[in-house]
């Protein structure tokens, strides 16, 4: 088994011939691919996942979904309902209650059914009312006709008139409140319900009783009719999918935990101070399978007791971010592009060539070699933007340039900050990136998930007045302690200057922004101090990144593509990073030529590119190789 497995393995990487971007696919354009009819066939990569929501929906468990925004869970979510069996499907009617009108009774019938029996109420109703409009008429016939022959006030007969009429509204509002209200309607259901109950409010959430601001005197609304559903209602038999669940309040959430556990849960008024708090139904079916989402973060933050429910009761599965390039792969993108037309509806189809852009993003979007982003809505997104551009056209294909100019607009707002940003600085000339400067070094952040900028680093160092400190300037404060912390131990063991008598000033120039990352500016804030320290000027055409252990390994960070190609738009033309970031460059053209990558994995390494001044950085260098590595591991393990 095992050796057919690699067999098969090794072919298929051999024939994997890596500049053919659709995978050995040969079309006129998207629209020769073949989309599955089933919406869970269409999901891309993600195979554990769907096959958990495969099992899941045989089984009717509850299923725990964790990963990044736009990855498929929704649409696995919604997936799952069409797998569910449609023939159990109910109509759910709430009926007045005669004998206590703020308890309105609830009744279960199989779907189409519901219909039927309020046509049947409405025709009743009908009825009645003919009979008493008839009664009602004969009766006014009759007044009038007494008044005239007996020779009456006509004003006594025409008020008499009006009091039969009143009292016939009256009696007309008691017949109606007999026809119930029909609050889950099955009918033309073609398959199970999916409710998709993402940041719902408790209302609508768990149903709702609307106020009634006319409480008496023959004016109400009857409480049964002014019940609502809430999605968990509305999911019954079908999946309730609840993203960013840990954004649920706490109460709400416990709610959700009953209704799940009984299947069944009242709908009451959800405001406190309305009269439809005074009402509460009865239990009204909710049997529903749940799916919950989010990221990693809604782990920590989600009741506890609500995910050792879903836990308890069914999966939890990791969505993957990217997935490995294969032709196999690049072909399922090419449908996924077929796919998002379609659903569209009004894009035109992609040629070959658009297809092949629209692959390599994917696969600089991954981030790292070899694989591809599983960021469908994203990617999606850029595919309508082009499919809009052409269309905007009267193209009949959505060509390469559309792809193309769609990348350039669908930025995202980091990316624009970003390149706003960078060309203000450059008017400012806050941007250095030549010549040579002692403690400024040009370090690289990441804003947002998708955009670089260069955030440059000035270290200065001077005597203490009493013991040492790390000086910075506002909320950076915490980020630039815990680098020098980090490159403390590095210092002292190659330099003769003790800096806990020192005050070390560290300046991240105008880092006014959020999202920089301090752990992977460490080898910029350790090449500005000890560039301050020794008095050694640092080449200012360069950036760098790249974290630091405190053997001076250079360390891998994130964001490498995005780094560079920020340096390379603000005029730089050398990029440090990380020897175990190499894998994960994938710089547009437009920069790959203007701008050199070297990849380091120690920080002499990265001192001698960085540091001029011949002689005296070469003695440094040699003092760090040495004593850095083995040596330091020893003094630190001491
Ligand atoms: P999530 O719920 O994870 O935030 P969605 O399921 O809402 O993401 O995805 C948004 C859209 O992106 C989907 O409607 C679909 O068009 C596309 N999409 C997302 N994931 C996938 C996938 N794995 N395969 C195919 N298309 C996908």
């Amino acid at each position: 088994d095992d050796d057919l497995g690699s067999e098969v393995e090794a072919d298929i990487h051999d024939d994997f011939d890596e500049d053919d971007l659709l995978g050995g696919l040969d079309i006129d354009s998207t629209a020769d691919m073949s989309i599955p009819d089933q919406m869970v066939d269409q999901v891309i990569g993600q195979d554990e996942a769907r096959d958990i929501v495969k099992k899941a929906a045989k089984q009717r468990r509850h299923v725990m979904m964790i990963g990044s925004p736009g990855t498929g869970k929704s649409m696995l979510a919604k997936a799952m309902s069409h797998l569910l069996p449609k023939e159990d499907l109910q109509d759910v009617l709430v009926y007045h209650n005669p004998d206590d009108g703020n308890e309105p009774k609830v009744r279960t019938v199989p779907a189409g059914k519901g219909e039927q029996i309020i046509d049947a109420h409405k025709e009743e109703a009908r009825k009645r009312n003919q009979l008493r409009t008839f009664l009602m008429l004969i009766i006014v016939v009759i007044i009038l006709g007494y008044t005239i022959i007996s020779n009456a006030s006509i004003l006594l007969g025409i008020i008499a008139a009006i009091a039969v009429y009143i009292l016939f509204r009256y009696t007309q509002r008691g017949s109606d409140a007999v026809i119930p209200n029909m609050i889950v309607n099955a009918t033309d259901q073609t398959t199970a319900p999916f409710e998709d109950a993402t940041g719902a409010h408790a209302g609508a959430l768990l149903g709702d009783v609307r106020h009634d601001p006319f409480q008496s005197g023959g004016m109400e609304t009857p409480s049964h009719d002014r019940v609502e559903p809430g999605a968990i209602h509305k999911a019954n038999k079908g999946v309730l999918f609840v993203d960013e669940i840990n954004t649920l309040d706490v109460r709400t959430q416990q709610k959700l935990m009953t209704a799940i556990q009984e299947g069944e849960f009242s709908i009451t008024g959800q405001s406190e101070r309305s009269s439809g708090a005074m009402v509460q139904t009865e239990p009204v079916p909710c049997d529903f399978i749940m799916i919950a989402a989010g990221n990693r973060d809604a782990l920590e933050n989600m009741h506890p007791a609500l995910r050792s429910r879903i836990k308890g009761y069914g999966y939890e599965v990791f969505m993957d971010d990217t997935i490995d390039d294969t032709p196999e792969m690049r072909r399922k993108y090419v449908r996924f592009i077929a796919q998002e037309v379609e659903n569209d509806g009004r894009l035109p189809h992609f040629t070959p060539e658009a297809a092949r852009e629209v692959m390599l993003e994917a696969k600089r979007r991954s981030g790292r070699k070899g694989h591809l982003t599983l960021h469908f809505r994203n990617l999606g997104g850029l595919v309508r933007v082009a499919g809009d551009i052409a269309r905007a056209e009267d193209k009949e294909f959505t060509e390469r340039e559309d792809v193309l100019q769609a990348k350039r607009r669908s930025r995202s707002i980091e990316q624009q900050l970003a390149d706003n940003y960078i060309e203000r600085r450059k008017d400012y000339e806050l941007t250095v990136a030549d010549g040579d400067v002692v403690g400024r070094v040009n370090g690289l952040a990441v804003m947002g998930e998708d955009s670089g900028i260069m955030l440059p680093v000035m270290a200065e160092v001077a005597p203490a007045q009493g013991g040492g400190q790390v000086i910075a300037t506002g909320k950076l404060q915490e980020m630039a302690e815990e680098s020098v912390q980090n490159v403390s131990a590095i210092i002292k063991k190659f330099s003769d200057v003790d800096l806990s008598e020192k005050d070390v000033h560290i300046q991240f120039v105008q880092a006014g922004q959020q999202g920089v990352d301090g752990d992977s500016a460490s080898i910029t804030v350790a090449t500005a101090v000890i560039s301050a320290l020794e008095d050694m000027p640092v080449r200012q055409d360069l950036a760098m990144t790249g974290s630091l252990s405190v053997r001076g390994d250079v360390l891998p960070v994130g964001g490498v593509t995005h780094k560079i190609e920020a340096a390379a738009k603000s005029g730089i033309n050398t990029v440090i990073i990380p020897k175990a970031n190499e894998q994960d460059v994938m710089i547009e053209d437009e920069y790959a030529e203007q701008i050199e990558v070297i990849p380091v994995s120690h920080i002499s390494e990265v001192l001698d590119i960085a540091l001029t001044g011949e002689t005296e950085k070469d003695s440094l260098v040699d003092r760090l190789k040495s004593i850095t590595g083995n040596a330091l591991d020893r003094q630190v393990g001491t």
